[in-house]
């Protein structure tokens, strides 16, 4: 068959990498001139910054692809498990270095704040059980395809859904676990924004995430996370998929209720099947004009999106790690402004600093700090006034509780928003995650990885099943590749 995939975003790679695997011809188009999408990097000033994500999680999943691919990983992609997963301030002083390792997380959260370790531990036990009973239903399968739901497994695991927490939300069951301790609370409930979801909305099921830092782990590719991007296309070079950079596909042309080609720089060329990495409210919107949209779909509530900072400092903290959390006073407060288009005037502060990791991402002495806030999606704010004043309290709080003023520090600076999240890589509203996970019904409502409407035409990306970040898109290249697989 030949295949064209809309976009070099870590999906349309992984999808690229197992359908060329597979036999197929591939060609992959990307309007960027070059691949990775929200996973890029880029260099300022001596400074190299992971452009995006900056967490990396869920790792069996990249050394899956070089399963699939007949492929060892080892020579081509290294990383490691970090032992300590997050540094947490707060302004009152208190700091936490939450261990890697759910044990002494637990004893630790015992010692600074009371809460029972065996609770913190139940806990954890619970999140891992949700994650072994919903993860293949939610997951790792269409749910959109009768087949999935026939399946001894998964029916299995329907028996067990009371057990899910779906009719409560997971602010609600870590108020459960923590005894209401405030802090401890807020530290799982931070795990909302994993999908840029609210934790006093999203059903309680959502506190499987916890299990996949402090079950599975949280890792760092050797040489930072754009090593993901690099290490997925070269192995799709070398299966043989074709990619064209600078390339925006302007259409799909659909015949007879089927896809067979798409128009790149004003050219119609064949294909047998089309698959858009391209977020699918913008496939429907700019590809497929004239054809009818999934529009109960496609009006599904956004994720958050992101306000950063990249700013390279000169001068380094010894109380920093790679991961750096600085929380609000009140966390619910926070994701009542973002419910309604705003940012808090005390947002919680996160910074990531590769340089830890790999001291070559910053000159000797200094930090590349890449300092993030969740801020709501685009709806038309004054996003360059918000921007200034979010500056502000930034810097100002971070100057608080690091007993420094961080301004003067600043040697270089960049900014992404949730117009320029949009701009560079088409994602509707700047939302990081594609829909959020707001509600019950919110795995069922997003898009699924094939067209309803129109036969040949497949989707994969943050956008449709089964959602944001890395792991859930290198996921959908795979739901992808397994439905090609077995239609034709
Ligand atoms: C600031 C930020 C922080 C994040 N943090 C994390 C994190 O820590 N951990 C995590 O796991 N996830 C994180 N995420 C989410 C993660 O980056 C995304 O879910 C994931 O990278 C999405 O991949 P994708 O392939 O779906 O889409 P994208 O990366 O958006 O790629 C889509 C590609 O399609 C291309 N394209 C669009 N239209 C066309 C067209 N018409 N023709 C050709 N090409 C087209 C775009 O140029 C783009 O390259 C973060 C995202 C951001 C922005």
């Amino acid at each position: 068959m030949k295949i064209a995939i809309i976009g070099a975003g870590i999906a349309g790679l992984a999808a690229a990498v197992r359908t060329a695997s597979a036999g197929h011809e591939v060609d992959v188009f990307e309007a960027n001139s070059y691949p990775g999408g929200k996973l890029s990097e880029f260099v300022q000033d001596g400074y190299r910054f992971d452009a995006g994500p900056s967490l990396f999680t869920m790792p069996q999943y990249v050394e899956d692809l070089f399963r699939a691919a007949g492929e060892d990983m080892e020579p081509h992609f290294q990383y490691q498990k970090l032992p300590v997963l997050c540094h947490y301030f707060w302004e009152d002083g208190t700091r936490l270095q939450a261990s890697g390792k759910a044990e002494q997380l637990a004893q630790d959260m015992e010692h600074i704040w009371g809460v029972k370790a065996e609770k913190v531990l139940a806990y954890l036990a619970d999140s891992r059980q949700k994650y072994r009973l919903s993860g293949r239903i939610f997951l790792e399968k269409s749910l959109h395809k009768a087949g999935t739901w026939l399946n001894t497994g998964v029916i299995r695991s329907m028996l067990m859904i009371p057990r899910f927490d779906l009719f409560t939300t997971m602010n609600a069951v870590n108020e459960r676990y923590m005894d209401g301790n405030e802090k401890a609370v807020q530290l799982f409930n931070r795990y909302a924004t994993y999908n840029g979801s609210n934790p006093y909305r999203t059903p309680g099921l959502l506190t499987i995430i916890p299990h996949f830092e402090y079950g599975i782990g949280a890792f760092y590719p050797e040489g930072g996370m754009h090593r993901i991007t690099q290490a997925v296309y070269q192995l799709g070079q070398r299966k043989g998929a074709r990619y064209s950079f600078n390339a925006p596909v302007e259409e799909i042309r659909v015949q007879n209720g089927h896809a067979n080609g798409i128009r790149v720089g004003g050219e119609w060329r064949d294909y047998d099947l089309v698959i858009s990495n391209m977020d699918a409210w913008f496939t429907y919107r700019k590809l497929l004009p004239g054809q009818p949209a999934p529009e109960r779909s496609l009006h599904q509530e956004k994720s958050t999106s992101a306000l950063i900072f990249y700013w390279g400092i000169r001068r380094s903290f010894p109380e920093l790690d790679l991961h750096n959390i600085f929380f609000s006073n009140d966390y619910r407060r926070e994701f009542e402004h973002l419910a309604v288009g705003k940012i808090s005037e005390d947002p919680t502060v996160y910074i990531n600093i590769t340089s830890k990791y790999t001291p070559a991402d910053a000159p000797e002495g200094c930090e590349n700090w890449f300092t993030m806030v969740n801020v709501p999606y685009n709806s038309g704010q004054d996003w360059d006034a918000l921007i200034a004043e979010t500056r502000r309290n930034v810097l100002a709080k971070l100057s608080r509780i690091l007993g420094t003023e961080v301004e003067p520090l600043i040697a270089c600076e960049s900014l992404l928003d949730p117009r320029s999240i949009e701009s560079k890589t088409s994602s509707h509203l700047g939302a990081l995650y594609g829909t959020s996970s707001n509600t019950r019904m919110a795995a069922f409502m997003r898009h699924p990885n094939f067209s309803h409407r129109i036969q040949h035409l497949y989707f994969c990306g943050g956008s449709v099943h089964p959602g944001g970040g890395i792991p859930l898109a290198l996921l959908s290249g795979k739901i992808v590749a397994e439905m090609i697989a077995s239609d034709y």
